[in-house]
């Protein structure tokens, strides 16, 4: 997530809050000011919002402690306008492991408003009016608690409700059927949170907003998890690979690129791989370079690859972000292929269209991919492209 700041690290968590959060901030102090127009009213407005967002800091660790528990880190802790986000490294795939991370969060927001209700009890008796929020700092950090746990709880998928709900499924049905399941209702649940939100308040339509986008991730991500069940690398692994050796000339590069639809290449010397040439590297060098710089003078030399026997969802997770939309596979440095993001879209697609096929669902399953073992591809000459161009590429066309 860009635009972040770190406030530091707990429990080895970094804990960061996001640019917005400023903007909710000047929002408060302002609505404060509108009510009480001194540097006091404002000073408690904040300090008070800020409290607030030390108690989402509490939820999220438990979260994120609870995770550690079952050997899954933590990346990072952000504070958004909208509240708390804990990034796990994976979520937890066993259904009594997820269910105890979701309910963690919620838990601790009871358990510390059972702290504050203990406090008030101690202070004298209970009367109705010392429990009334706007009352006392300790009534009001009372109702934060009750508000955030039983929000949290709602089975607003994936917060915390909904995966506790999704889990509960897990242990009936599959997961993915769950997932479907708890992400639909997720949806339900961000559009009543919205059309509410519209008419009262603005921050409640923006969590549905944002619970609407993480639910279809979710789903999507589900979807492809099952499509992708018991498939490997090699599955999806494109053959017929164009490759440069890093003394070729840019235009060798450039001239594959424009006369075929690969745009990433990888750099062999012999039949070694030593670097990842991707395209925008390619055109960068152009531009320092000319054509008739070296391939080895923009090459990555240190690049993420992939093994043949790797899990294909495991691996197509790693193919996000721009400079790994293809990763080359490799088995003891000789090359056999690449894995792209596009080759694994398409494989997605033709799982769908089989599933919508009339007359039965079906899924993609070895017997409908490339047959082939896993010999490097045949590359055309040494360094990849024909002799005949090497030197003097012409232009396609
Ligand atoms: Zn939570």
């Amino acid at each position: 997530m860009r635009w972040t700041l770190r406030l530091g690290r707990v429990a080895g968590i970094p804990i960061q809050v996001h640019a917005t959060f400023l903007l909710l901030v000047a929002w408060v102090a302002w609505i404060y000011w509108r009510i009480d127009p001194t540097i006091a009213s404002v000073r408690d407005g904040v300090l008070f919002l800020l409290v607030v967002f030390g108690i989402v800091v509490i939820h999220e660790l438990s979260h994120a402690l609870t995770a550690r528990a079952f050997g899954i880190g933590t990346t990072d802790i952000t504070l958004l306008p909208i509240g708390g986000i804990s990034r796990l490294e994976r979520q937890p795939e066993r259904p009594h492991q997820e269910l105890l991370v979701a309910l963690a969060g919620p838990a601790v927001n009871f358990v510390l408003a059972g702290v504050c209700l203990a406090v008030l009890l101690a202070r004298g008796p209970l009367t109705p009016e010392a429990l009334l929020p706007g009352q006392t700092f300790v009534a009001d950090l009372l109702w934060v608690n009750m508000a955030l746990g039983v929000f949290n709880l709602l089975p607003a998928f994936p917060m915390d409700g909904g995966r506790a709900l999704r889990a509960g499924l897990s242990m009936v049905t599959t997961r993915t059927r769950a997932t479907r399941v708890a992400a639909f209702l997720g949806k339900v649940m961000a559009a009543v949170f919205v059309i509410v939100g519209l008419m009262w308040s603005p921050v409640l339509a923006l969590i549905g907003f944002f619970v609407w986008l993480a639910a279809s991730a979710e789903s999507a991500t589900a979807d492809m998890q099952r499509a992708m069940e018991g498939l490997a690398v090699r599955d999806a692994m494109i053959r017929d690979v164009h490759t440069v050796a890093p003394t070729d000339p840019l235009a060798g590069p450039v001239h594959l690129m424009l006369s075929s639809f690969q745009q990433d290449f990888p750099v062999l010397e012999g039949d070694r791989i030593v670097g990842m040439l991707p395209q925008e590297a390619l055109l960068e060098g152009l531009v320092a370079h000319g054509h008739a710089g070296p391939v080895a003078a923009v090459m990555a030399r240190e690049f993420q690859a992939a093994r043949p026997d790797e899990d294909l969802f495991e691996v197509a997770g790693r193919l996000r972000g721009r400079a790994r939309r293809c990763l080359p596979v490799v088995r003891d440095g000789a090359l056999l292929g690449v894995v792209t993001i596009d080759n694994v879209a398409e494989l997605l697609r033709v799982h769908a269209a089989l599933e919508t096929r009339p007359g039965g669902a079906m899924r993609v399953t070895r017997s409908l991919l490339p047959a082939g073992g896993e010999a490097p591809p045949a590359a055309p000459a040494p360094g990849g492209w024909s002799l005949s161009e090497r030197g003097a590429p012409r232009p396609p066309g």
